[in-house]
């Protein structure tokens, strides 16, 4: 188990020597101590990046995809040991790692065919005499900030585009998780990435180790994904430099059950989209809005099925503390316990699989990101009502809707204020895809045509008429 800071292409302590602990969520137990950065560990790893990309920068896009089509496959084979060891330090059942791993890994394959891609373009100027040449080159250096709740994919999603767009980084995952990220550099390395194109840094004092950073003018980009209220903090910083950002940050998904659905379709997916990774997902459904002729029907049907889904623990206490203090504050303004409602006793951060009914509009888990296994059901009357209720809110990174009706489904797509809709279905995540929100939940995507876009500058070429 790597416990190391990664730093051009050595694992090296932290300059004082100081480590922290990684905890089991199942068993409370330490599973690591992990080096504790300081902020010269974090100063070091830019200078990495920043020495290693001329040359990287400059490397033939087929050899840039052959490292991520090489990482791809050694995941893939190594699949149970990075399963074992998200399960370990993120609690998710091992089922839901080992599909992690294969949603992870395809990052790599999918930017691994994006490299040879890129391209600018030659077009002539509206007025038919000057040409309009276009070249796209990398970034530059990036910083990526990453949270615990796919602790590879989320790394995976950033790390993939920017090798293939030829960017060096520096790596912070975080510091309830980093012991994956550290095992993936491993095997970048062993993929024959180069030393100095990836350095990774763990630390508890997140805000120390990368505000040097953020002011660096070496340092020409930042991806984060994780809170909004910390994706503010890191705009804010960002504009000191002028960075680019990429934001990837929270949802209040609606999930909405329209009079004409298939009832046992929309539970199915209503299950998979509130609980898969336990509900901690920024893309987990976090209100069930659902026309009043269907919702007893459909609450019932969605607690049947709530009821058996194996669950892992939640990430730590304070995140059962603040979802056990949703429920009690639903349950306090007059909704019903239709299915669980409480933490689990004994040890692990374990809570029930939950559904509340007859939610009203000014409980706290319509409005906040629950990040756990509790499904409040609220009734509408008509689309704009469903509509009007979806869109109050300043998130906007997923909806989904299950309707038999297409043209409706075209109408949500357009109404919906999101970046993403999942129409008759409960997933929508996939590496071809671009994945991102609007409004609060971010700017830029990951993923698709378009994530390798976020990795790459635009130089415009004026040509004089021929
Ligand atoms: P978080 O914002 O607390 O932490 C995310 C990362 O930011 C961690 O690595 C953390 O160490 C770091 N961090 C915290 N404070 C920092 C600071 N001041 N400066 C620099 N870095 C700092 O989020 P979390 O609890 O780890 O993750 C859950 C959140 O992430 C949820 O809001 C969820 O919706 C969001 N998320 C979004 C997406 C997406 O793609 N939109 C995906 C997964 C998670």
């Amino acid at each position: 188990m790597h416990t190391k800071l990664y730093i051009d292409g050595d694992w090296l302590d932290s300059g004082d020597g100081r480590t922290f602990e990684v905890l089991d969520p199942s068993t409370e137990e330490v599973l690591a101590h992990v080096a504790e950065a300081t902020p010269q560990d974090g100063l070091k790893a830019l200078d990495a990046a920043v020495a290693a990309q001329a040359a990287w920068g400059k490397t033939a896009p087929r050899a840039r995809a052959e490292i991520l089509r090489k990482a791809f496959e050694l995941v893939t084979a190594r699949t149970e040991e990075f399963a074992a060891l998200i399960t370990s330090e993120m609690g998710k059942p091992l089922a839901e790692s080992r599909a992690e791993v294969a949603y992870g890994a395809e990052f790599l394959r999918w930017f691994s065919e994006e490299a040879p891609r890129i391209s600018g373009r030659f077009t002539t100027a509206p007025d038919g005499r000057n040409r309009l040449v276009t070249v796209k080159r990398p970034v530059g250096p990036c910083l990526f900030v990453t949270p615990w709740n796919f602790p590879l994919a989320m790394a995976t999603r950033k790390i993939a585009p920017a090798i293939a767009a030829g960017c060096t980084m520096v790596l912070k995952p975080a510091e309830l998780t980093p012991l994956t990220a550290l095992l993936f550099a491993e095997v970048l390395t062993d993929a024959g990435l180069p030393a100095g194109v990836l350095n990774v840094i763990t630390t508890t004092d997140p805000g120390a180790v990368t505000g040097p950073l953020l002011t660096d003018p070496r340092l020409r980009k930042l991806s984060f994904t994780g809170s909004t209220a910390v994706g503010r903090k890191l705009i804010a910083q960002s504009a000191d430099q002028v960075l680019r950002v990429s934001m990837e940050l929270g949802g209040n998904a609606p999930f909405l059950v329209f009079e004409d659905a298939d009832l046992d379709a929309a539970a199915d997916g209503a299950v998979l989209a509130k609980l898969r990774n336990g509900g901690e997902a920024c893309v987990a459904a976090n209100r069930f809005l659902v026309h009043g002729s269907v919702a007893e029907e459909f609450t019932a049907k969605l607690a049947a099925r709530m009821k058996d889904y194996p669950l892992g623990p939640l990430i730590d206490a304070r995140t059962r503390a603040k979802v056990t203090e949703l429920v009690e504050d639903a349950l306090d303004r007059g909704a019903e316990l239709a299915l669980g409602g409480a933490a689990l006793e004994g040890r692990g951060f374990f809570f029930e699989a939950t559904v509340l009914s007859g939610v009203p509009a000014d409980a706290r888990l319509l409005h906040e990101e629950i990040f756990g296994p509790v499904a409040p059901v609220v009734t509408f009357e008509t689309e704009e009502e469903a509509v009007r209720i979806a869109n109050s809110t300043e998130y906007g990174l997923v909806c989904f809707a299950y309707t038999r009706d297409l043209n409706r489904g075209l109408r949500l797509a357009e109404s919906l204020e999101t970046g993403m809709l999942g129409l008759n279905t409960g997933i929508v995540s996939n590496p071809a895809a671009p994945f991102g929100g609007v409004k609060h939940s971010g700017i830029g995507r990951e993923g698709g045509a378009e994530g390798i876009e976020e990795y790459l500058e635009t130089t415009y070429v004026a040509l004089s008429d021929p």
